[in-house]
Protein backbone atom coordinates (compact mmCIF):
# COMPACT_ATOMS: atom_id res chain seq x y z
CA UNK A 1 0.00 0.00 0.00
CA UNK A 2 1.07 2.90 -1.00
CA UNK A 3 1.33 6.39 0.88
CA UNK A 4 -1.26 8.11 -1.62
CA UNK A 5 -1.84 11.65 -0.22
CA UNK A 6 -5.83 11.86 -1.54
CA UNK A 7 -7.25 15.87 -1.87
CA UNK A 8 -9.52 16.68 1.10
CA UNK A 9 -11.65 19.33 -1.03
CA UNK A 10 -12.52 19.73 -4.23
CA UNK A 11 -12.11 23.13 -5.58
CA UNK A 12 -13.06 24.92 -9.01
CA UNK A 13 -12.53 22.84 -12.03
CA UNK A 14 -11.39 25.86 -13.75
CA UNK A 15 -7.57 26.66 -11.98
CA UNK A 16 -6.45 29.63 -10.28
CA UNK A 17 -3.05 31.07 -11.14
CA UNK A 18 -2.28 33.88 -7.71
CA UNK A 19 0.50 36.27 -8.14
CA UNK A 20 2.67 36.58 -5.25
CA UNK A 21 3.32 39.33 -3.82
CA UNK A 22 3.97 41.62 -0.24
CA UNK A 23 0.28 40.91 0.51
CA UNK A 24 1.09 36.95 0.36
CA UNK A 25 4.15 35.90 0.40
CA UNK A 26 4.18 34.38 3.85
CA UNK A 27 3.67 30.72 4.12
CA UNK A 28 0.39 31.20 6.48
CA UNK A 29 -1.27 33.55 3.39
CA UNK A 30 -0.01 30.92 0.76
CA UNK A 31 -1.38 28.23 2.55
CA UNK A 32 -4.58 29.63 3.00
CA UNK A 33 -4.83 30.86 -0.82
CA UNK A 34 -4.26 26.95 -1.78
CA UNK A 35 -6.91 25.46 0.66
CA UNK A 36 -9.14 28.17 -1.34
CA UNK A 37 -8.04 26.76 -4.44
CA UNK A 38 -5.35 28.45 -5.96
CA UNK A 39 -3.50 25.63 -8.03
CA UNK A 40 -0.70 27.67 -9.43
CA UNK A 41 1.35 30.75 -7.69
CA UNK A 42 3.35 33.16 -10.29
CA UNK A 43 6.31 34.85 -9.67
CA UNK A 44 6.54 37.98 -11.50
CA UNK A 45 10.22 38.53 -12.45
CA UNK A 46 9.15 42.09 -13.60
CA UNK A 47 8.61 43.11 -10.14
CA UNK A 48 10.76 40.63 -7.67
CA UNK A 49 14.23 41.84 -6.71
CA UNK A 50 15.84 39.66 -8.41
CA UNK A 51 16.20 35.61 -8.56
CA UNK A 52 17.28 35.52 -4.68
CA UNK A 53 14.25 36.91 -3.97
CA UNK A 54 12.32 34.64 -6.07
CA UNK A 55 13.82 31.98 -5.17
CA UNK A 56 12.77 32.86 -0.92
CA UNK A 57 8.87 32.97 -2.44
CA UNK A 58 9.84 29.34 -4.29
CA UNK A 59 10.74 28.45 -0.89
CA UNK A 60 7.85 29.39 0.81
CA UNK A 61 5.23 27.95 -1.36
CA UNK A 62 7.10 24.28 -1.86
CA UNK A 63 7.48 24.65 1.83
CA UNK A 64 3.58 25.20 2.13
CA UNK A 65 2.66 22.91 -0.19
CA UNK A 66 4.53 20.27 1.31
CA UNK A 67 2.77 20.62 4.23
CA UNK A 68 -0.69 20.26 2.71
CA UNK A 69 0.69 17.33 1.11
CA UNK A 70 -0.20 18.37 -2.69
CA UNK A 71 0.97 19.49 -5.38
CA UNK A 72 1.41 23.18 -6.50
CA UNK A 73 2.07 24.61 -10.10
CA UNK A 74 5.11 27.20 -9.89
CA UNK A 75 4.74 29.84 -13.29
CA UNK A 76 7.91 32.29 -12.88
CA UNK A 77 6.99 35.01 -15.41
CA UNK A 78 9.71 36.49 -17.75
CA UNK A 79 9.48 40.85 -17.89
CA UNK A 80 10.40 40.49 -21.61
CA UNK A 81 11.09 43.82 -23.18
CA UNK A 82 8.74 45.73 -21.02
CA UNK A 83 9.46 49.46 -21.38
CA UNK A 84 8.80 51.93 -19.12
CA UNK A 85 9.39 55.98 -18.15
CA UNK A 86 12.42 56.84 -16.22
CA UNK A 87 12.36 59.34 -13.73
CA UNK A 88 9.26 61.87 -13.98
CA UNK A 89 10.76 65.38 -12.76
CA UNK A 90 8.69 65.58 -9.02
CA UNK A 91 7.60 62.07 -9.90
CA UNK A 92 3.96 62.77 -11.89
CA UNK A 93 3.45 65.21 -14.87
CA UNK A 94 -0.10 66.06 -16.34
CA UNK A 95 0.06 65.42 -20.00
CA UNK A 96 -2.67 68.67 -21.63
CA UNK A 97 -3.29 67.91 -24.95
CA UNK A 98 -2.00 71.86 -25.27
CA UNK A 99 1.76 71.02 -24.78
CA UNK A 100 3.89 68.40 -26.83
CA UNK A 101 5.88 66.48 -25.33
CA UNK A 102 9.93 65.19 -26.43
CA UNK A 103 11.25 61.74 -26.10
CA UNK A 104 15.77 62.14 -25.99
CA UNK A 105 18.01 59.86 -25.24
CA UNK A 106 19.61 58.60 -22.22
CA UNK A 107 18.56 57.69 -18.80
CA UNK A 108 17.47 61.12 -17.46
CA UNK A 109 16.64 64.67 -18.47
CA UNK A 110 15.90 68.11 -16.57
CA UNK A 111 14.31 69.84 -19.24
CA UNK A 112 10.19 71.04 -19.04
CA UNK A 113 8.18 68.34 -20.83
CA UNK A 114 10.96 66.07 -22.17
CA UNK A 115 11.07 62.76 -21.03
CA UNK A 116 13.08 59.13 -20.94
CA UNK A 117 12.55 55.75 -21.11
CA UNK A 118 14.09 52.35 -20.37
CA UNK A 119 14.11 51.24 -24.23
CA UNK A 120 17.42 52.42 -25.95
CA UNK A 121 16.34 52.35 -29.12
CA UNK A 122 13.07 54.38 -28.58
CA UNK A 123 14.22 57.26 -30.94
CA UNK A 124 15.43 54.74 -33.48
CA UNK A 125 12.23 52.44 -33.58
CA UNK A 126 9.59 55.29 -33.44
CA UNK A 127 8.48 57.09 -36.71
CA UNK A 128 6.07 60.09 -37.75
CA UNK A 129 2.63 58.96 -37.35
CA UNK A 130 3.28 56.15 -34.42
CA UNK A 131 1.55 56.21 -31.17
CA UNK A 132 3.30 56.22 -27.78
CA UNK A 133 0.66 54.85 -25.07
CA UNK A 134 1.55 55.59 -21.41
CA UNK A 135 0.45 54.69 -18.04
CA UNK A 136 -1.48 51.20 -19.11
CA UNK A 137 -3.09 53.26 -22.06
CA UNK A 138 -5.14 56.07 -20.35
CA UNK A 139 -1.85 58.75 -22.30
CA UNK A 140 -2.16 58.76 -25.82
CA UNK A 141 0.65 61.02 -28.24
CA UNK A 142 1.15 60.41 -31.34
CA UNK A 143 5.09 61.41 -33.19
CA UNK A 144 4.86 64.93 -34.74
CA UNK A 145 8.59 64.81 -35.76
CA UNK A 146 11.67 63.51 -35.40
CA UNK A 147 15.67 63.98 -35.47
CA UNK A 148 18.56 61.79 -34.54
CA UNK A 149 18.42 62.85 -30.71
CA UNK A 150 14.84 62.96 -29.86
CA UNK A 151 11.13 62.72 -30.60
CA UNK A 152 8.54 65.06 -30.32
CA UNK A 153 4.59 64.07 -29.70
CA UNK A 154 1.56 65.64 -29.68
CA UNK A 155 -0.81 64.68 -26.44
CA UNK A 156 -4.16 63.06 -28.64
CA UNK A 157 -5.38 61.81 -25.37
CA UNK A 158 -4.24 63.51 -21.42
CA UNK A 159 -3.99 62.51 -18.56
CA UNK A 160 -1.60 61.97 -15.51
CA UNK A 161 1.33 59.89 -15.80
CA UNK A 162 4.03 59.00 -12.91
CA UNK A 163 7.73 57.78 -13.27
CA UNK A 164 8.88 54.32 -13.98
CA UNK A 165 5.13 53.44 -15.52
CA UNK A 166 5.09 51.28 -18.51
CA UNK A 167 5.31 52.63 -22.36
CA UNK A 168 3.43 50.53 -25.23
CA UNK A 169 4.27 51.48 -29.04
CA UNK A 170 1.32 49.60 -30.57
CA UNK A 171 2.17 48.28 -34.27
CA UNK A 172 5.86 49.59 -34.19
CA UNK A 173 8.40 47.23 -35.04
CA UNK A 174 10.74 46.61 -31.84
CA UNK A 175 14.04 46.28 -32.92
CA UNK A 176 15.51 44.72 -29.69
CA UNK A 177 14.76 40.61 -29.43
CA UNK A 178 12.23 39.24 -26.90
CA UNK A 179 14.59 37.51 -24.90
CA UNK A 180 16.76 40.15 -22.93
CA UNK A 181 19.98 39.68 -20.94
CA UNK A 182 17.91 39.90 -17.22
CA UNK A 183 15.28 37.45 -18.77
CA UNK A 184 18.20 34.68 -20.09
CA UNK A 185 19.75 35.35 -16.11
CA UNK A 186 15.77 33.99 -14.95
CA UNK A 187 15.21 31.42 -17.47
CA UNK A 188 18.75 29.42 -16.12
CA UNK A 189 17.57 30.28 -12.76
CA UNK A 190 13.85 28.87 -13.12
CA UNK A 191 15.37 25.78 -14.60
CA UNK A 192 18.15 24.91 -11.90
CA UNK A 193 14.97 25.70 -9.53
CA UNK A 194 12.97 23.41 -10.72
CA UNK A 195 10.08 25.96 -11.53
CA UNK A 196 7.07 24.06 -13.74
CA UNK A 197 5.81 26.97 -16.41
CA UNK A 198 8.41 29.83 -17.61
CA UNK A 199 5.87 33.18 -19.08
CA UNK A 200 7.21 34.30 -21.96
CA UNK A 201 6.33 38.21 -22.50
CA UNK A 202 5.84 40.12 -25.54
CA UNK A 203 6.38 37.29 -27.39
CA UNK A 204 6.10 37.59 -31.24
CA UNK A 205 6.72 34.09 -33.42
CA UNK A 206 7.57 30.65 -32.51
CA UNK A 207 11.17 31.50 -32.56
CA UNK A 208 11.07 33.40 -29.92
CA UNK A 209 9.74 30.50 -27.57
CA UNK A 210 12.53 28.15 -29.99
CA UNK A 211 14.87 30.21 -28.48
CA UNK A 212 13.97 30.28 -24.96
CA UNK A 213 13.71 26.67 -24.88
CA UNK A 214 16.89 26.07 -26.33
CA UNK A 215 18.80 28.51 -23.51
CA UNK A 216 16.83 26.40 -20.82
CA UNK A 217 17.53 22.55 -22.34
CA UNK A 218 21.75 23.97 -22.29
CA UNK A 219 21.31 25.12 -19.02
CA UNK A 220 19.76 21.46 -17.79
CA UNK A 221 22.54 20.06 -19.98
CA UNK A 222 25.10 21.84 -17.92
CA UNK A 223 23.63 21.34 -14.50
CA UNK A 224 22.69 17.19 -14.81
CA UNK A 225 24.84 16.49 -17.71
CA UNK A 226 21.72 14.80 -19.33
CA UNK A 227 19.07 16.79 -21.25
CA UNK A 228 16.96 16.85 -17.97
CA UNK A 229 13.41 18.29 -17.17
CA UNK A 230 13.10 22.05 -18.52
CA UNK A 231 10.17 24.43 -17.54
CA UNK A 232 6.88 24.11 -19.54
CA UNK A 233 6.90 27.91 -21.84
CA UNK A 234 3.52 29.74 -21.51
CA UNK A 235 3.81 32.34 -24.47
CA UNK A 236 1.88 35.64 -23.13
CA UNK A 237 -0.33 36.78 -25.82
CA UNK A 238 -0.27 40.59 -25.59
CA UNK A 239 0.63 41.94 -29.21
CA UNK A 240 -0.86 42.28 -32.35
CA UNK A 241 2.10 40.60 -33.94
CA UNK A 242 1.49 37.33 -31.48
CA UNK A 243 -2.17 37.91 -31.83
CA UNK A 244 -0.58 37.47 -35.74
CA UNK A 245 1.63 34.55 -35.09
CA UNK A 246 -0.96 32.72 -32.83
CA UNK A 247 -1.23 29.39 -34.99
CA UNK A 248 2.48 29.01 -34.97
CA UNK A 249 2.82 30.26 -31.52
CA UNK A 250 0.34 28.23 -30.06
CA UNK A 251 2.23 25.35 -31.90
CA UNK A 252 5.48 25.65 -30.52
CA UNK A 253 4.38 26.64 -26.87
CA UNK A 254 3.35 24.53 -23.78
CA UNK A 255 0.52 27.00 -23.04
CA UNK A 256 -1.12 30.56 -23.64
CA UNK A 257 -1.86 33.73 -21.57
CA UNK A 258 -4.27 35.85 -22.54
CA UNK A 259 -2.41 39.03 -20.94
CA UNK A 260 -4.91 41.38 -21.25
CA UNK A 261 -3.18 43.93 -18.96
CA UNK A 262 -0.68 45.31 -22.46
CA UNK A 263 -2.64 42.94 -24.85
CA UNK A 264 -5.61 45.99 -24.27
CA UNK A 265 -3.10 48.69 -24.65
CA UNK A 266 -0.92 46.71 -27.81
CA UNK A 267 -4.42 46.26 -29.56
CA UNK A 268 -7.73 48.29 -29.63
CA UNK A 269 -9.17 47.75 -26.33
CA UNK A 270 -12.37 47.34 -27.84
CA UNK A 271 -10.98 44.16 -29.74
CA UNK A 272 -10.20 42.30 -26.48
CA UNK A 273 -13.04 40.55 -25.71
CA UNK A 274 -13.00 38.86 -29.39
CA UNK A 275 -9.36 38.12 -29.46
CA UNK A 276 -9.62 36.56 -25.96
CA UNK A 277 -12.06 34.12 -27.75
CA UNK A 278 -10.26 33.61 -30.75
CA UNK A 279 -7.37 33.00 -28.43
CA UNK A 280 -8.33 30.10 -26.24
CA UNK A 281 -10.36 28.74 -29.11
CA UNK A 282 -6.79 27.99 -30.84
CA UNK A 283 -5.54 26.44 -27.38
CA UNK A 284 -8.74 23.96 -27.13
CA UNK A 285 -8.07 23.17 -30.77
CA UNK A 286 -4.76 22.35 -30.06
CA UNK A 287 -4.84 20.70 -27.06
CA UNK A 288 -2.89 23.25 -24.81
CA UNK A 289 -3.83 24.76 -21.79
CA UNK A 290 -5.02 28.49 -21.54
CA UNK A 291 -4.80 31.05 -19.03
CA UNK A 292 -7.25 34.29 -19.09
CA UNK A 293 -5.15 37.18 -16.91
CA UNK A 294 -5.57 40.97 -15.83
CA UNK A 295 -8.02 42.83 -14.14
CA UNK A 296 -10.63 39.63 -13.45
CA UNK A 297 -11.64 40.87 -10.16
CA UNK A 298 -9.46 44.27 -9.99
CA UNK A 299 -11.90 46.18 -7.61
CA UNK A 300 -10.64 43.72 -4.76
CA UNK A 301 -7.49 45.10 -4.68
CA UNK A 302 -9.31 47.48 -1.68
CA UNK A 303 -13.00 45.77 -1.64
CA UNK A 304 -14.49 42.68 -0.30
CA UNK A 305 -16.66 42.55 -3.25
CA UNK A 306 -16.29 42.15 -6.81
CA UNK A 307 -18.18 44.83 -9.43
CA UNK A 308 -20.53 42.72 -11.37
CA UNK A 309 -18.87 43.47 -14.36
CA UNK A 310 -15.58 41.53 -12.94
CA UNK A 311 -17.86 38.43 -11.62
CA UNK A 312 -19.21 38.56 -15.02
CA UNK A 313 -15.80 38.33 -16.66
CA UNK A 314 -14.52 35.78 -14.41
CA UNK A 315 -17.34 33.62 -15.98
CA UNK A 316 -17.02 34.21 -19.34
CA UNK A 317 -13.78 33.26 -19.69
CA UNK A 318 -14.92 29.98 -17.92
CA UNK A 319 -17.66 29.70 -20.79
CA UNK A 320 -15.07 31.06 -23.66
CA UNK A 321 -12.90 27.51 -22.71
CA UNK A 322 -10.47 28.67 -20.62
CA UNK A 323 -8.49 26.30 -18.58
CA UNK A 324 -7.62 29.05 -15.54
CA UNK A 325 -8.18 32.32 -14.27
CA UNK A 326 -5.50 34.73 -13.24
CA UNK A 327 -5.16 37.38 -10.44
CA UNK A 328 -2.29 39.50 -10.48
CA UNK A 329 -2.41 42.69 -8.17
CA UNK A 330 -5.25 41.47 -6.23
CA UNK A 331 -3.17 38.95 -4.18
CA UNK A 332 0.09 40.09 -5.10
CA UNK A 333 -1.00 43.51 -3.84
CA UNK A 334 -4.14 43.79 -2.55
CA UNK A 335 -5.56 44.16 0.87
CA UNK A 336 -8.10 41.18 0.22
CA UNK A 337 -6.00 38.29 -1.41
CA UNK A 338 -7.48 35.70 0.88
CA UNK A 339 -11.38 36.67 -0.06
CA UNK A 340 -10.53 37.52 -4.00
CA UNK A 341 -9.26 33.45 -4.19
CA UNK A 342 -12.47 32.83 -2.11
CA UNK A 343 -14.58 34.82 -5.12
CA UNK A 344 -12.86 33.66 -7.89
CA UNK A 345 -13.06 29.86 -6.41
CA UNK A 346 -17.07 30.80 -5.99
CA UNK A 347 -17.77 32.20 -9.15
CA UNK A 348 -16.20 29.39 -11.22
CA UNK A 349 -18.07 26.86 -8.97
CA UNK A 350 -21.51 28.29 -10.31
CA UNK A 351 -20.19 28.70 -13.93
CA UNK A 352 -19.21 24.94 -13.85
CA UNK A 353 -22.16 24.14 -12.38
CA UNK A 354 -24.47 26.46 -15.79
CA UNK A 355 -21.82 24.79 -18.34
CA UNK A 356 -21.50 20.87 -18.08
CA UNK A 357 -25.09 20.69 -18.36
CA UNK A 358 -25.21 22.61 -21.76
CA UNK A 359 -25.07 20.32 -24.89
CA UNK A 360 -23.70 23.36 -26.92
CA UNK A 361 -20.79 23.36 -24.68
CA UNK A 362 -20.26 19.37 -25.15
CA UNK A 363 -20.73 19.67 -28.59
CA UNK A 364 -18.02 22.43 -28.86
CA UNK A 365 -15.43 20.13 -26.85
CA UNK A 366 -15.84 17.11 -29.54
CA UNK A 367 -16.09 18.88 -32.21
CA UNK A 368 -12.39 20.30 -31.14
CA UNK A 369 -11.43 16.52 -30.36
CA UNK A 370 -12.19 16.06 -34.11
CA UNK A 371 -10.22 18.92 -35.17
CA UNK A 372 -7.25 16.53 -33.78
CA UNK A 373 -7.68 13.85 -36.55
CA UNK A 374 -5.20 13.41 -38.84
CA UNK A 375 -5.34 14.14 -42.49
CA UNK A 376 -6.93 10.60 -43.35
CA UNK A 377 -9.63 11.25 -40.63
CA UNK A 378 -8.52 8.78 -37.77
CA UNK A 379 -8.17 10.17 -34.07
CA UNK A 380 -5.28 9.14 -32.07
CA UNK A 381 -5.80 6.01 -30.34
CA UNK A 382 -5.46 8.26 -26.76
CA UNK A 383 -7.67 10.62 -27.98
CA UNK A 384 -10.12 8.31 -28.86
CA UNK A 385 -10.10 6.20 -25.52
CA UNK A 386 -10.49 9.56 -23.90
CA UNK A 387 -13.52 10.19 -25.77
CA UNK A 388 -14.87 6.51 -25.11
CA UNK A 389 -14.03 6.96 -21.45
CA UNK A 390 -16.00 10.51 -20.94
CA UNK A 391 -19.13 8.67 -22.86
CA UNK A 392 -18.94 5.60 -20.49
CA UNK A 393 -18.18 7.73 -17.30
CA UNK A 394 -21.11 9.63 -17.93
CA UNK A 395 -23.63 7.24 -19.08
CA UNK A 396 -22.25 5.00 -15.81
CA UNK A 397 -23.22 8.45 -13.45
CA UNK A 398 -19.19 7.34 -12.67
CA UNK A 399 -17.69 9.50 -9.51
CA UNK A 400 -14.48 9.75 -11.07
CA UNK A 401 -12.53 9.24 -14.10
CA UNK A 402 -9.13 8.33 -13.36
CA UNK A 403 -5.71 8.09 -15.94
CA UNK A 404 -2.27 7.47 -15.48
CA UNK A 405 0.20 9.51 -17.39
CA UNK A 406 3.87 9.70 -17.61
CA UNK A 407 3.95 13.29 -19.24
CA UNK A 408 0.37 14.75 -18.94
CA UNK A 409 -0.67 15.22 -22.37
CA UNK A 410 -2.92 12.13 -22.26
CA UNK A 411 -4.41 14.18 -19.15
CA UNK A 412 -4.88 17.28 -20.95
CA UNK A 413 -6.57 15.48 -24.17
CA UNK A 414 -9.05 14.07 -21.39
CA UNK A 415 -9.50 17.95 -19.79
CA UNK A 416 -10.40 19.07 -23.04
CA UNK A 417 -13.12 17.59 -23.56
CA UNK A 418 -14.50 19.00 -20.48
CA UNK A 419 -16.61 15.92 -19.11
CA UNK A 420 -19.20 16.72 -16.37
CA UNK A 421 -17.03 13.56 -14.07
CA UNK A 422 -14.15 15.20 -12.94
CA UNK A 423 -10.92 13.77 -13.34
CA UNK A 424 -8.12 12.52 -11.10
CA UNK A 425 -4.45 12.53 -13.03
CA UNK A 426 -1.96 9.93 -12.02
CA UNK A 427 1.82 10.13 -12.53
CA UNK A 428 4.75 9.11 -10.67
CA UNK A 429 6.68 12.33 -11.71
CA UNK A 430 6.51 15.02 -9.49
CA UNK A 431 7.06 17.77 -12.20
CA UNK A 432 4.51 15.95 -14.10
CA UNK A 433 1.69 16.89 -11.67
CA UNK A 434 2.58 20.03 -10.78
CA UNK A 435 1.80 20.88 -14.52
CA UNK A 436 -1.96 18.73 -14.80
CA UNK A 437 -2.83 22.47 -12.01
CA UNK A 438 -3.13 23.68 -14.78
CA UNK A 439 -5.69 21.41 -17.00
CA UNK A 440 -9.38 22.02 -16.27
CA UNK A 441 -10.96 19.44 -13.86
CA UNK A 442 -7.91 17.31 -13.25
CA UNK A 443 -7.54 16.49 -9.39
CA UNK A 444 -3.28 15.53 -9.77
CA UNK A 445 -2.42 12.54 -7.44
CA UNK A 446 0.92 10.93 -6.51
CA UNK A 447 1.56 7.10 -7.71
CA UNK A 448 3.98 5.11 -8.46
CA UNK A 449 3.51 3.16 -11.84
CA UNK A 450 2.13 -0.12 -11.35
CA UNK A 451 0.11 -2.46 -12.70
CA UNK A 452 -3.21 -0.57 -13.57
CA UNK A 453 -5.41 -3.12 -11.27
CA UNK A 454 -3.09 -2.23 -8.43
CA UNK A 455 -2.95 1.43 -8.92
CA UNK A 456 -6.80 1.76 -9.10
CA UNK A 457 -6.68 -0.31 -6.05
CA UNK A 458 -4.35 2.04 -4.34
CA UNK A 459 -6.15 4.84 -5.45
CA UNK A 460 -9.79 3.45 -3.85
CA UNK A 461 -8.18 3.17 -0.94
CA UNK A 462 -6.86 6.17 -0.27
CA UNK A 463 -10.16 7.80 -1.22
CA UNK A 464 -12.48 5.60 1.19
CA UNK A 465 -9.61 6.80 3.83
CA UNK A 466 -10.95 9.96 3.70
CA UNK A 467 -14.43 9.53 2.54
CA UNK A 468 -13.89 10.71 -0.88
CA UNK A 469 -15.53 7.25 -2.54
CA UNK A 470 -17.97 4.83 -0.96
CA UNK A 471 -19.54 1.60 -1.70
CA UNK A 472 -21.50 1.30 -4.93
CA UNK A 473 -19.46 4.22 -6.48
CA UNK A 474 -18.91 4.13 -9.82
CA UNK A 475 -15.07 4.48 -11.18
CA UNK A 476 -13.32 4.75 -14.78
CA UNK A 477 -10.00 3.94 -15.29
CA UNK A 478 -7.78 5.18 -18.57
CA UNK A 479 -5.04 3.08 -18.57
CA UNK A 480 -2.58 1.31 -20.67
CA UNK A 481 -1.73 -2.12 -21.09
CA UNK A 482 -0.11 -4.92 -23.96
CA UNK A 483 3.02 -4.12 -26.01
CA UNK A 484 1.59 -0.47 -27.36
CA UNK A 485 2.65 1.41 -24.24
CA UNK A 486 2.97 4.75 -25.57
CA UNK A 487 -0.69 4.81 -26.02
CA UNK A 488 -3.71 4.59 -23.23
CA UNK A 489 -5.32 1.45 -24.68
CA UNK A 490 -8.02 0.29 -22.13
CA UNK A 491 -10.85 1.77 -19.99
CA UNK A 492 -11.76 -0.18 -17.24
CA UNK A 493 -15.36 0.29 -15.45
CA UNK A 494 -14.86 -0.02 -11.55
CA UNK A 495 -17.37 -0.23 -8.93
CA UNK A 496 -16.02 0.47 -5.24
CA UNK A 497 -16.26 -2.38 -2.81
C1 LIG B 1 -0.56 41.28 -18.76
O1 LIG B 1 -0.04 42.16 -19.44
O2 LIG B 1 -1.78 41.07 -18.74
C2 LIG B 1 0.31 40.41 -17.94
C3 LIG B 1 -0.16 39.37 -17.31
O3 LIG B 1 1.64 40.69 -17.93
P1 LIG B 1 2.40 41.56 -16.80
O4 LIG B 1 1.58 41.45 -15.56
O5 LIG B 1 3.73 40.91 -16.71
O6 LIG B 1 2.45 42.93 -17.36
Amino acid sequence: MSDIIFPSHLPSRTKIVATVGPACDNESTLTQLMLCGVTVFRLNMAHSAGTEDAQRRLNLIRSAANKLGRPIGVLADLAGPKMRLGEVQGGTYFCDTKIPIRFVRGDKTNEPNTFTTTYEPLIDDLNIGDNVMLADGTVTLRVMSKDINSVVCEVIQGGAIRSRQGVNLPGVNLSIKTLQPHDIVHAKWAVTAGIDFIGLSFVRSADDIHELREIMAETAHQNTGLFGEIPHIIAKIEKQEAVDNIEEITDTANGIMAARGDLGVELDIARIATVQKMIIDTCRRKLKPVIVATQMLESMHTHTIPTRAEATDVANAILDGADATMLSGETAVGDYPVETVQMMNRIAVETEKFITKQSWYKNDANKKLNNSKSKDGKLSVTNAICSAAVSLAESINAKRILIASRSGVSVMGLSNLRSSVQIIGTSHNQRVLNRMNLYWGVIPVLNAPTDPRESLKEIVDAGKKIGRFERGDRLVLVSTMGPTSENHNIIYAHVVD
